[in-house]
């Protein structure tokens, strides 16, 4: 058998341990002192294999956790960047109705799959090519962030400052479905709120002195906003929210909707904000503001992105395993670092099923093959 396969397979017990330990640091993107804890509970744990940190990210949010590992082999050039993130969507309180349990080949807990597993994993496999002495070309950092399910925005500024320098980034976010695919391409995100302003006036009385900002804004959803959206091309445009009015007699004076848009290409993003920005009033007695735009550049499949996924593809055949590739309309870190022209590849952490939701686990099948993977990838990248 593969040595990091055997290896992985030895020290399963305790990575399972560890992923226990980690799902049991509760850690909701809003309580920091939590998030906080749980960054100092990884600097802890990886105290003997890694030189890390934990540092102040920013008001409201935990504290980042970075390190370097300490690898076999001499000649160190380049970087890889491996990439987390320790919050979760869950409240604290929640262990108490989602214990972490292992049953029916899974591991289920708040948290487990997105990403605590996947944190786990990566420090295993660092400790797996250290006990081995398979020697390494490049450092090895890992950088886990607070604020990942919340948008990254106090984390963003250093992730793209480290990741930067690097020659590949490794997302540790859960692989696609149960068999775990590997995203090679994920959609850029965005966000606009257009907020009309109309005239109010009585209903009964004074009905032709307003401008309804209700129908208004309802006219534009339903003519401008919402044809925005173009399937073929992957391109959607969602006005989720919509809120105005005060009451039924009277003629609303404002209204909004708040819109997500998820777009494939970096220049979809430049095509929509021209659309946004163009949109008129009908009613020429109501105005229309419009503010927002990408939050997260689209990941998309260049050619390093491709190349790092075949190297990985390549890799996992030797271990037995077959690793496929598959696209997302959801974000993750892996997008800032993709747009920065950083070879990425993300969905490598765990493989499972229900992230952010009540059946949310992990298969313990996969776990020896994704440390062994994790492993042979950053020793095998070039
Ligand atoms: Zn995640």
């Amino acid at each position: 058998m593969d040595p990091l396969l055997s290896w992985a397979r030895k020290n399963q017990h305790a990575l399972i341990r560890f992923i226990r330990e980690l799902v049991e640091c509760e850690s909701p993107t809003d309580s920091p002192d939590a998030v906080s804890r749980c960054a100092e509970l990884l600097a802890d744990s990886l105290s003997g294999v890694a030189d890390g940190r934990t540092l102040a990210t920013g008001p409201g949010v935990g504290r980042t956790y970075v390190c370097e590992f300490s690898l076999p082999g001499h000649r160190k050039s380049g970087t890889i960047l491996a990439l987390g993130h320790s919050d979760t969507v869950w409240p604290l309180g929640t262990l108490r109705s989602m214990k972490f349990r292992r049953r029916d080949g899974r591991l289920w807990g708040p948290g487990v799959l997105d990403m605590k597993a996947g944190l786990a994993l990566f420090a295993f496999a660092m400790r797996a090519l250290r006990d081995l002495e398979i020697p390494v070309s490049h450092k090895v950092k890992l950088l886990v962030n607070p604020d990942e399910e919340t948008g990254s925005n106090a984390s963003r500024a250093t992730t793209e400052r480290l990741a930067k320098k690097c020659r590949a980034v490794l997302v540790l976010e859960p692989g696609t479905g149960l068999e775990g695919k590997a995203k090679t391409a994920r959609k850029g995100i965005g966000s606009y709120r257009v907020t009309v302003r109309g005239v109010a006036a009585h209903s009964g009385v004074d009905f032709e002195k307003g401008a309804s900002a209700v129908v208004e804004l309802s006219r534009q959803i339903s003519e401008r906003i919402a044809g925005f959206t173009d399937l073929g091309h992957g391109i959607t445009v969602n006005p989720g929210v919509i809120s105005g009015g005060t009451r039924s007699n009277v003629i609303a004076a404002e209204a909004e909707t708040v819109v997500d848009i998820r777009v494939p290409r970096a220049r979809d993003a430049v095509a929509l904000e021209k659309k946004f920005r163009a949109l008129r009033p009908f009613d020429k007695r109501c105005s229309l503001e419009v503010t927002g735009g990408l939050n997260r550049p689209p990941m998309e499949r260049s050619k390093g992105v491709a190349d790092l996924f075949q190297l990985a593809r390549g890799f996992a055949a030797e271990l037995g395993v077959t690793l496929e590739e598959s696209s997302t309309g959801g974000g993750s870190d892996g997008n800032f670092t993709a747009a920065l022209g950083v070879p990425t590849l993300d969905g490598i952490g765990a493989v499972g099923e229900g992230a952010h939701a009540a059946h949310e686990s992990v298969l313990v099948d996969c776990l020896a093959d994704r440390v062994a993977l994790l492993a042979r990838l950053v020793a095998g990248i070039g």
